[in-house]
């Protein structure tokens, strides 16, 4: 049960639906890269953690800055160009 991680449910730039979790700015301890813009997201930038709700273990977690999660049915996902 992961319902204690308060993560609000959200459905995704692909279709599923996605735990959606807020990373503090002191808790954004690594850079990570955006999947919706394909940058940087440096420390200590509050961004969000994302992940498909059926991936209990969160082991494929995306961090996401958080206006680009907002946008994310304008961009879609880049992970095809790559
Ligand atoms: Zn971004």
């Amino acid at each position: 049960m992961r319902r204690d991680d308060a993560g609000r449910i959200e459905p995704g730039p692909d279709g599923y639906d996605y735990e959606v979790v807020p990373i503090a700015g002191a808790r954004a301890l690594k850079t990570y890269r955006c999947p919706g813009c394909d940058h940087e997201i440096r420390s200590g930038v509050p961004h969000v953690a994302v992940w498909r709700v059926e991936d209990t273990e969160g082991t494929d977690r995306r961090h996401w800055h958080t206006p680009c999660w907002r946008n994310r049915a304008n961009r879609g996902p880049t992970r095809r160009r790559s």
